[in-house]
C-alpha cells in the first residue's frame, strides 16, 4: 500500500448521496438533535414500528453506579413478530422476506414471502404451544442456518417466549451450560447441520447435552438431511411433522416493551460467556433504524449480511431489522470457501444482492486465496459493501474496496458489540466519508467519550486517545445479564463511574474520526509507549506474503513488554529465518523501530472463537510462556490450533 492509499479519504459519491436516507447535512442536524434532546428524538424514532398500545414514556435511564437502569418506551406494548410479518402481509405479502441459499450449489434455493413465513412462524408457534411453552419461558435454539431457525425465533416473539440462540458449532458441554444458565424449557435442534460439505450431528451434540440437563427440557427436531438420529420418545418432537398437522394461523401476544425477546451468550473472546439480554421495544427500534439507514435499505434491495443466526448480527441484520423494515433478507446455509472461494460472489451474483455484509476475517481469508475468484463473477448489483467483528486492517479494506467493490461502492465499517443490539459507531453512505480502518462517527443517539484509562479523566480534545466508553443510553443498548444483574453493573459500568465501558481502545483523529485500537487488554506497553496490537498486525498484514497475523504482549525483561507476532503466511509461501528478517524490517519501515516485532511465531492457523475473532487471551498465555492455564477454551472453533501454537512456541522458560 502507499502512504497516500494509507491516509486516503473517499467522500460520499454524489450520486448515491442523492437518493440516500441520510445526507452530510441531515446527519449533522439530526445527530445534534438526537443528543440534545434525546426524548423528543427517540419518541419520533420510536414510530417506525408499531404498537398495540402506544408509550408516553421515552427513556428512563441512569448509568449511577449501584443503581443501573434501562427502560425505554416503557408503558408501550407490542409484538416483535407482528411488527416483522403481520404489518408487512397486507402491502407486500408475495414479496420474499427470507430467500434462503443452501449450502450445496446444486440444491434450490427457497424464496418465502412474508404471507407464507406469517404461515411458518404461526405453525412452529402452535406447536411450541402444544408443547407447554408460555410467555417469558426460555427456549434455545441450535440450528442450522435453514428457515426453521428464523421460524422459530419469530415463533418465541410471536408467543412470547425468550429465545437463546446457540451456534451450531458449538459443543454439547457449551450447549448444556447455556440450556442450563437460562433455564430453558425447551432445545430445538435439527438431526444435521451442513455446512462447507460436511455434516455436524447435532442432534446427537442435543442428547449429549441433554443429559446434563433437567429431565423435563423437551427437545423438538428438524428433520433437515433426513439422516438417521436416536430418538427418545416422550421427549423428542418431530417439528415438520408436528408443524403440517398445526393450525395455519397463530395470535400474536401483546409483551411490554421491556419484556425480554432474547438471551444471547458473547462470543466468549475475553473470558466466560455472559447471557446478553435484550428486551423488546427498544431492540427493534434501534435494530430497524440502523438497518435502513447504515447500509441505505431501500424497498426492494435484497440484503445479504454473511452472519450465523447465533451471533448478534444474525439477530439484528439478518431477521429483526430487515424484517421490520420489510426487506427481502438473504440467509446462507454455506461457507465462503467451499465448493470453492467464490462462492460469495457466485451468490451475489445468482441473488443479485445490493447490500453485502461480512466480517474482516472472512475478507482476509479470501485475499490470501487470490482475486480471481471475485472477478469471475458479476457483481454490477451491489450498491454497498460493509464489515463488522473486528478493527478491518487498511490492507483488507483496500481488497474489498477494489476487487468487490471495484473502487465505487461505499463500504461501512460498523463498530458494535453483542450488548450494543445495534451499530454504534459507523459511516452513513451518503453522509459521512470513509478512512480505511475507521469507524468513522457514532449513529444517533450515541455519545462517544475517550477516557484515560488510569485518571478515568475524559479526554476532551478532538484529537484523543484512551478507552472507549459511552455517555448516555440508546434504545438499542442491553438492559442485563441473564440472573446476574450485579455482574452486569460490574462488567459494564463500574471501571468509569456514569459511563457504559466498551472495553475497547479507541483514538480520535483531528477530523473527530474514531479508530478502535482493539480491546483494552490488546493494549501493549513497549518501552513506554503504548500501542494498540491491531496497529502491528495491520503493517504485518500490509506484507505480501502475510496472510493473517495477530500480536500480543509478552514480559520482557528491558521494554516492560515485549512484541510476540503470530504470523499466517499466504498459501505457497515458504517460511524462513530470512523472511522473518524480512518481517521485522517492513513493520520497521511501516511504523517505527519501536513497533519491530521481538519475537515471530509461524502459525498455520490462529486461535478463533466460532465467530472468527481470534482469541488473544489464549496467544497471550502461549507468549507468556503460561501455557498451562487457558482458561476458558470451550468457544474455540478449532482446539488442534492451539495444540500446534503451544509445541512450536518461541518463548520457552
Ligand atoms: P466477549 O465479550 O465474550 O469477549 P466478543 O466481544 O468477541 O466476546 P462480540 O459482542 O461479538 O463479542 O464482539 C464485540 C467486539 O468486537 C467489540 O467490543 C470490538 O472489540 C469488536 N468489533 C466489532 N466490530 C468492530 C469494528 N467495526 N471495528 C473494530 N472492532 C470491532
Ligand atoms: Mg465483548
Amino acid at each position: 500500500m502507499t502512504e497516500q492509499q494509507q491516509g486516503a479519504v473517499y467522500a460520499p459519491d454524489a450520486a448515491f448521496a442523492a437518493h440516500a436516507h441520510v445526507t452530510a447535512q441531515s446527519y449533522a442536524r439530526d445527530y445534534a438533535r438526537s443528543v440534545q434532546d434525546p426524548v423528543a428524538f427517540w419518541r419520533q424514532e420510536g414510530q417506525r414500528i408499531d404498537w398495540i398500545r402506544d408509550y408516553t414514556e421515552v427513556k428512563d435511564t441512569s448509568f449511577a453506579p449501584g443503581a443501573v437502569s434501562i427502560r425505554w418506551f416503557g408503558d408501550g406494548t407490542l409484538n416483535v413478530a407482528a411488527n416483522c410479518i403481520d404489518r408487512h402481509v397486507a402491502t407486500r405479502g408475495s414479496q420474499t422476506a427470507i430467500l434462503w441459499e443452501p449450502d450445496d450449489p446444486q440444491a434450490e434455493a427457497k424464496h418465502i414471502s412474508y404471507t407464507e413465513l406469517l404461515e411458518q412462524v404461526s405453525r412452529m408457534a402452535n406447536v411450541m404451544k402444544a408443547q407447554g411453552v408460555q410467555k417469558g419461558d426460555r427456549v434455545v435454539i441450535y440450528l442450522p442456518m435453514i428457515p426453521e431457525a428464523a421460524y422459530a425465533m419469530l415463533a418465541c416473539a410471536r408467543i412470547g417466549a425468550v429465545h437463546s440462540v446457540v451456534f451450531a458449532g458449538f459443543s454439547p458441554d457449551s450447549l448444556a451450560s447455556r440450556i442450563n444458565d437460562c433455564g430453558a424449557k425447551m432445545l430445538i435442534t435439527a438431526d444435521y447441520a451442513p455446512r462447507g460439505g460436511k455434516k455436524t450431528p447435532l442432534k446427537s451434540n442435543a442428547d449429549k447435552a441433554l443429559l446434563d440437563c433437567r429431565d423435563d427440557v423437551k427437545c423438538m427436531v428438524v428433520k433437515h438431511t433426513g439422516d438417521q438420529i436416536s430418538w427418545v420418545q416422550g421427549r423428542d418432537i418431530d417439528v415438520k411433522a408436528e408443524m403440517a398437522a398445526a393450525k395455519p394461523y397463530c395470535a400474536y401476544v401483546e409483551v411490554g416493551a421491556e419484556d425480554p425477546l432474547f438471551i444471547l451468550y458473547t462470543s466468549g473472546s475475553t473470558g466466560k460467556p455472559k447471557g446478553v439480554v435484550h428486551t423488546s421495544g427498544g431492540y427493534l427500534v434501534y435494530a430497524a433504524m440502523t438497518h435502513q439507514m447504515t447500509f441505505d435499505y431501500h424497498d426492494g434491495d435484497v440484503f445479504w449480511c454473511t452472519a450465523d443466526v447465533g451471533w448478534v448480527t444474525g439477530h439484528s441484520y439478518i431477521l429483526y431489522g430487515p424484517l421490520a423494515n420489510g426487506a427481502t433478507t438473504l440467509m446462507f446455509e454455506g461457507v465462503p470457501t467451499w465448493p470453492d472461494a467464490g462462492r460469495f460472489w457466485a451468490v451475489c451474483e445468482k441473488h443479485k444482492v445490493n447490500q453485502f455484509y461480512t466480517a474482516p476475517t472472512a475478507i482476509r481469508s479470501l485475499m490470501g486465496l487470490g482475486p480471481e475468484w471475485v472477478e469471475k463473477y458479476d457483481l454490477s448489483s451491489l450498491k454497498l459493501l460493509g464489515t463488522v467483528g473486528e478493527p478491518i486492517n487498511p490492507e483488507a479494506w483496500n481488497w474489498y474496496n477494489t476487487h468487490v467493490g471495484k473502487g465505487t461502492r461505499p463500504i461501512v465499517d460498523t463498530f458494535w458489540q453483542t450488548e450494543t443490539g445495534g451499530h454504534l459507531i459507523t459511516p452513513l453512505p451518503g453522509a459521512i466519508a470513509t478512512k480505511p480502518g475507521s469507524a468513522t462517527k457514532p449513529f444517533f443517539g450515541v455519545q462517544p467519550e475517550i477516557l484515560d484509562p488510569a485518571t478515568a479523566e475524559v479526554q476532551s480534545a478532538t484529537e484523543a486517545e484512551g478507552v472507549l466508553c459511552i455517555k448516555d443510553s440508546w434504545p438499542g443498548q442491553m438492559r442485563t445479564l441473564w440472573g446476574d444483574h450485579a455482574r452486569f453493573e460490574e462488567a459494564y459500568f463500574s471501571q468509569y463511574k456514569g459511563y457504559y465501558f466498551t472495553g475497547d481502545g479507541c483514538r480520535r483523529d483531528g477530523d473527530g474520526y474514531y479508530w478502535i485500537t482493539g480491546r483494552v487488554d490488546d493494549v501493549i506497553n513497549v518501552s513506554g509507549h503504548r500501542m494498540g496490537t491491531a496497529e502491528v498486525e495491520s503493517a504485518l498484514v500490509a506484507h505480501e506474503k502475510v496472510a493473517e497475523a495477530a500480536v500480543v504482549g509478552y514480559p520482557h525483561e528491558i521494554k516492560g513488554q515485549g512484541i510476540y507476532a503470530y504470523v499466517t503466511l499466504m498459501n505457497g509461501v515458504e517460511p524462513s529465518e530470512e523472511l522473518k528478517r524480512e518481517l521485522e524490517a517492513f513493520v520497521r519501515h511501516e511504523i517505527g523501530p519501536i513497533a519491530k516485532p521481538d519475537l515471530i511465531q509461524w502459525a498455520p492457523g490462529l486461535p478463533k472463537t466460532r465467530s472468527g475473532k481470534i482469541m488473544r487471551r489464549i496467544l497471550r498465555k502461549i507468549a507468556e510462556n503460561d501455557h498451562g492455564s487457558l482458561g476458558d477454551t470451550s468457544t474455540l472453533a478449532d482446539p488442534s490450533v492451539v495444540e500446534d501454537l503451544v509445541a512450536n512456541r518461541m518463548n520457552r522458560g
